[in-house]
């Protein structure tokens, strides 16, 4: 067992069956064990490969749609450009590059991230050195006198979330309690659910039949409503790039990944990524109802064709070799073709001036 499984075990023994969301939490950010807190868990090595760690284009155009919603947001002098969860910095780190043939863009700039893991902060500190970065554990601490842009690529799928399922006799939260056998200590439990986590169920769904799974994240709407609140006060807009779905809808995405392969979520709590997709719905009424503009719903590969990504598979192939141009042809097709991130990843602008047209949608 791992050392968080253990401490996982003394807490459900000494306070009952612990909500699915708190052990989303514990695995993924204890302040010890957590996966998050003790590793990089990107590329090959890794457990999993996001689209920044793919290619060098994902950056390259988030970086030119940065700089072209700060020229539509009239290029403001000073400016705060905000990432959540950068994971090794690549993203950003390929993004400034490519502003950089804006230089009054990163002149403008104060980079400032959010990031709670100790281990990603210190392989931020290396890739992203030239630019200052200011790191935050929450938006509480972030500047609030100046516009913000922002970006946050796979970082709400790695919020925790709660599960409700449909029982005959009304909606019951999915938590996790223990087994008596220690080769496999955990077990999914059934408890009422608390009316708080009720309410946030979208409507539609509440007529949905027995036994079906609707996932809410209070952790993530709190984010959401915090960050849409300064976006509001202090102008500007920002991007979310992740997997999920457009719609709300019921069914069960939580999932576990460990060195590339799908596990359960019991197995070595704290050394498996875990995450949940995320309902854009959601993210795109939240903003709507702070008073925010929003663009997309649209597919990963959808922005990414109208960003100009084959443009730019076709200026980095000029000066290639023939196992690079390989190497950027197989990119292209992860990050756009249907069957690969193309569909299944979704970004989803928000503004807060309702006249600026942002490029990509
Ligand atoms: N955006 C990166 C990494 C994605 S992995 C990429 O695309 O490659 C998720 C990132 O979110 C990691 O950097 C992780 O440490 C960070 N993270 C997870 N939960 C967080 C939280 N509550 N606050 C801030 N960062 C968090």
């Amino acid at each position: 067992m791992t050392p968080l499984a253990e401490m996982i075990r003394a807490e459900i023994a000494a306070h009952g069956d612990m909500p699915l969301s708190r052990y989303m939490e514990l695995c993924l950010a204890h302040p010890v064990h957590g996966y998050y807190t003790t590793r990089d868990p990107l590329g090959v090595s890794g457990d999993f490969t996001t689209a920044p760690e793919v290619s060098q284009m994902f950056g390259e155009l988030i970086g030119a749609w940065l700089v072209a919603t700060w020229q539509a947001m009239g290029a403001p002098r000073r400016f705060i450009l905000m990432e959540a969860g950068p994971g090794r910095g690549t993203l950003m780190s390929d993004a400034l590059r490519a502003a950089q043939k804006v230089p009054e863009f990163i002149a403008s700039a104060s980079l400032h991230i959010l990031e709670t893991s100790p281990v990603l902060r210190q392989r931020q500190s290396v890739s992203l050195s030239p630019y200052n970065p200011i790191w935050h554990d929450d938006l509480t601490t972030v500047p609030d006198d100046a516009p913000v842009l922002f970006v946050g690529n796979e970082f709400l799928d790695a919020l925790p979330v709660d599960q409700l399922r449909r029982e005959s006799e009304g909606w019951k939260q999915v938590c996790i309690g223990l087994t008596d056998n220690p080769a496999e200590p955990f077990r999914y439990t059934m408890h009422s659910a608390s009316q708080n986590l009720v309410d946030l169920i979208p409507r539609r769904l509440m007529s949905y039949g027995v036994g079906d799974i609707v996932e809410v994240s209070p952790v993530l709407n709190q984010f959401l409503n915090t960050f849409y609140q300064l976006l509001k006060k202090q102008s500007g807009a920002g991007i979310f790039i992740d997997y999920g779905y457009r719609h709300s809808d019921t069914g069960d995405s939580v999932q576990a990944v460990h060195r590339h392969h799908p596990v359960s979520i019991f197995h070595a709590p704290g050394e498996a990524d875990i995450t949940a997709h995320v309902n854009f719905e959601n993210v795109q009424n939240r903003a709507l109802s702070a008073g925010l503009t929003t663009h997309g719903i649209a597919t990963q590969g959808e922005f990414l064709r109208r960003m100009g990504i084959e443009y730019r598979a076709q200026v980095l192939k000029r000066n290639a070799t023939d196992a690079q141009i390989h190497d950027i042809d197989s990119a292209f097709h992860r990050l756009t073709a249907p069957d690969q991130m193309g569909n299944l990843f979704k970004v989803l602008a928000v503004s807060s001036d309702p006249a600026i047209t942002l490029a990509g949608f």
